[in-house]
């Protein structure tokens, strides 16, 4: 390396969620980049939250996929690019020609950037002539994109972050905006410090952090938001606080939608007992919102995850409607995007049903001007396969080819098992990934490297239609290549022209001519979406670009921050449209045979699978094992205890985790999160059962409710391993594995003798060696460490309940110490040091790695009320705040403790 090079800062933009923060990263020759929050960018204003600033931990090549690979009859072996794209095109080109071109498909990502989406979108629907490529946006937001399209005529997000502070109320539906967009949360806090009168309403199932900063928490049975709404918009028209003026000039269809939200939902008493809420808390939340002008609901998973998402996100818009509480500062709906491009995906028309440049797949007129742009043989004439029927065409074998990129369907997809078959018997399996061994590259016959953030150069699309620049600061590692350079290096050896692009700028470039082109002109109608003054940047003014919100049409434009504040919607008449949203309960009730509700959702340190947030320790320590979180008296019920290994069972597979009670979920309900695969833990991956209903309108499956059992997973015995190189461990009943600080940690169940034989056998130990041990039969307790020169090398520690082994947190520590110190030899099979503090407890702020038990233990002793004195005490919630919400819930509940206890 040369160590001459200048240092270099390169703005960026967090790979992670939708909120899409600005991140710098100051690249120094021969250490790791340091990543900070980009002063500069509008969307965080220099702020990242945990995820976003441990990205310097997540950089390194370990798994890393770094040339492609191709199945042979010996397994799989290195082969060279052309190799590789060679047998993509004549397996793609065969497929078409013997099957037609819906034969094939593409399932792609919103992890991707904007031009990798383009170029996708370009080769299947232009030249392949098929709509077959769908993307796991569609299990995030696709009932978003449905609602906004059916009440604005186009996929549009009225609003901008701003509107969070200038609000004076803001009503978060099915969204836990503290861990899952943990930026604008922060915003929010502290706008409504600056101004205390802003309010915020939950509404969510769970009590999650988020609903412990809320004034009001509505914790709906799952399933039910669409008569919260229905019940709103009735209570403000018999409130008379509608806005008449604004209905009877701007919107269409209002009588109707009134009569749907009347028929079961006029009397607030029945819309509470259906919703399961208090009606005193229901009516304060009406009467807020009947009462406000500034407000703005914002709604994510919760909402969209659901067999009647689309009409929940139109509940919600129609209520907006009614009140004219749109396109304003301060006001409107909201959609908050769960990953980092899934606006630029929608853009260029990335889902199934979408064509591109907001155009449809069903107007003529558009189709020939797509096609006429892209001066492409074909064009897609029908939608392709939703991602949920892609892979039941897959096992059916109607699709015969296709070709996964960025994205891991074997643990995120629902009924995942399925997915699982349909590779299994597909004829070309074909993945792009960043990483060598995920659970859906095992079926892939063809692997080809891809672009790791920070590698990659190219656009993305935030929650509020702002587009940011994603900047390679990193060289590409091995052979690994652009998803963009794959697909146009196939579709040039298909015979297609029209993919003959120098760099990222020129598919960008397309990109914003094709969003101005034929736009408004006769029957093509007139697209919000336009870009076309981002037109003829060239490279250098590409590099360049600022965060700029769309639309940015010709002419000198700066950007749009919002959308319809001339009371103009995108549907041909200008006018929005309300929709009828007749309630309807989820597809799959419980029974007697599955009596629970499960929901799932994300971490707050983690994302989607853990390729690359797993990599970090530090991350790692929030939640370090997959869980089941239910109510007490619900675990009393099954027969399960907190802290034991349980089933979960649904008519589509099973699960196994810990028992754990957070303290925020309902009486028949279970939370499971979505982050473990079949890489990190042996039976953790809960897409294996999530119900596979989806919405009939989106194809957005149903994430946030499956009837599920739980009942006792029996073992003998449960151990953890401490290992400073990884192990294999399959041989258990149960297993999970996380990433440690120089170690990795197992988590094991067991049936069957846990003794010396097996110990040494897991740890790969023979022969003579520097092995302590404890063992003591009787009492099920089995005790030991291998040392290597001094050094901790792998411990093991054996109990028949999880509770009775030790805190892994000062054995942790043992393994940064080159030569253990005799003393902590001496005490090592304690699991604890001799003049050892207090367990802290499972981490809550992980940039400072303060414990659960270190906050509450300065609670009590200090007598600390606030946040801020708690941050003051221990720093924890000083640095990107994430954790202030826990911090919040542990103050709450030490205060109740304190009430119980003084009675
Ligand atoms: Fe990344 Fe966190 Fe910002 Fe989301 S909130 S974009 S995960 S830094």
């Amino acid at each position: 390396m040369d160590m001459t090079l200048p240092v270099q800062t390169v703005r960026t933009t967090c790979p992670y969620c939708g909120v899409g923060c600005g991140v710098t990263a100051t690249v120094r020759p021969g250490s790791i980049p340091i990543i900070a929050g980009d002063k500069q960018h509008s969307a965080s204003q220099g702020r990242l939250c945990v995820k976003g600033a441990a990205l310097g931990e997540t950089l390194d090549l370990d798994g890393r996929l770094l040339y492609p690979t191709l199945r042979t009859d010996d397994g799989m072996r290195r082969a060279s690019w052309d190799e590789a794209l060679g047998r993509i095109a004549k397996g793609f080109a065969d497929i078409i020609a013997a099957h037609g071109p819906d034969a094939v498909a593409l399932y792609v990502s919103g992890q991707l950037l904007t031009e990798d989406y383009y170029v996708a979108n370009k080769f299947m629907k232009g030249y392949v002539g098929s709509a077959n490529i769908d993307t796991n946006s569609r299990l995030c937001m696709s009932s978003s994109v449905a609602g906004h399209k059916r009440a604005f005529g186009e996929d549009l997000v009225p609003g901008c972050y701003e509107d969070f502070e200038l609000a004076d109320l803001i009503v978060l539906v099915g969204s836990n905006t503290a861990w899952c967009h943990p930026t604008l949360f922060q915003r929010i806090l502290r706008a409504k410090e600056a101004r205390p009168s802003l309010r915020i309403v939950a509404i969510d199932p769970r009590r999650t952090a988020t609903c412990e900063l809320a004034d009001i928490h509505l914790p709906i049975k799952p399933g039910t938001d669409v008569w919260l709404f229905n019940g709103l918009l009735s209570y403000l028209a018999r409130q008379g606080t509608l806005d008449a003026a604004f209905v009877a000039a701007h919107t269409d269809g209002f009588e109707q939608a009134l009569a749907a939200a009347d028929v079961d939902c006029s009397d607030p008493a029945q819309v509470a007992r259906t919703c399961r809420v208090d009606l005193g808390q229901l009516l304060a939340f009406y009467d807020a919102f009947a009462a406000t002008s500034k407000v703005v609901t914002a709604y994510s998973q919760g909402v969209n995850q659901s067999s009647s998402g689309t009409d929940k996100v139109n509940a919600i818009i129609n209520c907006h409607l009614a009140t004219g509480r749109i396109g304003k500062p301060g006001m409107g709906p909201f959609s908050l995007t769960g990953q980092p491009n899934a606006m630029g995906g929608r853009e260029v028309g990335g889902l199934a049903n979408m064509l591109t440049a907001h155009m449809d797949l069903d107007n003529p007129v558009q189709r020939d001007a797509v096609k006429a742009f892209w001066n492409a043989p074909r064009i897609a004439a029908k939608p392709g396969l939703k991602a949920v029927d892609l892979f039941r065409a897959v096992e059916e074998g109607t699709v015969k080819a296709v070709w996964i990129i960025a994205t891991n369907p074997l643990v995120s997809l629902p009924d995942a098992d399925q997915v699982r078959r349909a590779l299994d018997k597909c004829e070309l399996v074909v993945v792009s990934d960043i990483v060598g061994a995920t659970d859906t590259t095992v079926y892939a016959d063809v692997l080809l490297p891809a672009l790791g953030w920070g590698e990659k150069d190219g656009t993305v699309t935030n929650s509020e239609r702002c587009i940011s620049r994603q900047r390679a600061f990193l060289p590409a590692p091995g052979e690994a290549r652009a998803d963009w350079w794959a697909l146009c290096e196939v579709a040039r050896r298909m015979g297609f022209t029209g993919f003959d692009y120098e760099g990222a700028h020129e598919i960008f470039d397309e990109h914003a001519q094709l969003s101005g082109w034929r736009n408004g002109e006769g029957g093509a109608g007139l697209r919000v979406f336009d870009i076309a003054g981002m037109t003829g940047l060239g490279r250098q003014a590409y590099d360049a670009l600022e965060p700029v919100q769309w639309p940015v049409p010709a002419g000198d434009h700066r950007g749009t921050r919002r959308l319809f504040a001339d009371g103009r919607f995108a549907h041909a008449s200008g006018r929005a449209r309300f929709v009828a949203t007749p309630p309807r309960l989820p597809v799959h009730a419980v029974d007697d045979d599955y009596p629970l509700s499960l929901n799932t959702g994300r971490l707050r340190d983690q994302w989607h699978t853990m390729t690359r947030t797993g990599k970090s320790p530090r991350l790692a320590n929030h939640a370090p094992e997959p869980f089941i979180d239910l109510h007490p008296n619900d675990a009393l019920l099954c027969g399960v205890r907190e802290g034991e290994l349980a089933r979960v069972t649904s008519r589509w597979g099973a699960m196994v985790a810990r028992v754990s009670h957070s303290g925020g979920i309902a009486r028949g309900c279970v939370f499971v999160p979505i982050h473990w695969s079949g890489q990190t833990a042996s039976d953790a991956r809960v897409g294996a059962i999530v119900n596979p209903a989806v919405d009939p309108v989106s194809g957005e499956p149903e994430f946030k409710h499956t009837p599920v059992r739980v009942e006792p997973f029996v073992v003998e015995w449960q151990a953890f391993v401490l290992s400073r190189t990884a192990l294999a461990v399959d041989r258990v009943a149960n297993w999970t594995r996380v990433q440690g600080e120089g170690f990795v940690r197992y988590e094991l169940g067991g049936r069957g003798p846990a003794h010396a034989d097996w110990a040494r056998d897991v740890l790969k130990v023979s022969g003579e060696t520097d092995w302590i041990e404890y063992d003591d039969a009787g009492a099920g307790v089995y005790r030991a460490a291998h040392l290597v020169e001094g050094r901790l090398q792998a411990c093991v520690f054996v109990a028949r309940r999880g509770a009775a082994l030790p805190p892994r947190q000062w054995l942790a520590g043992l393994f940064a110490q080159e030569t253990l110190a005799p003393r902590d030899r001496a005490t090592l099979l304690a699991g604890r040091a001799p003049q050892q503090g207090p367990d802290p407890g499972p981490t809550v702020c992980s940039c400072f790695g303060v414990g659960r038990n270190t906050i509450c233990a300065a609670i009590r002793a200090q007598a600390l009320t606030t946040t801020a004195q708690v941050t003051a005490c221990l720093k924890a919630g000083g640095n990107c705040g994430s954790c202030v919400p826990e911090i919040g819930k542990l103050l709450v509940l030490m205060k109740s403790e304190e009430t119980a206890g003084g009675r």
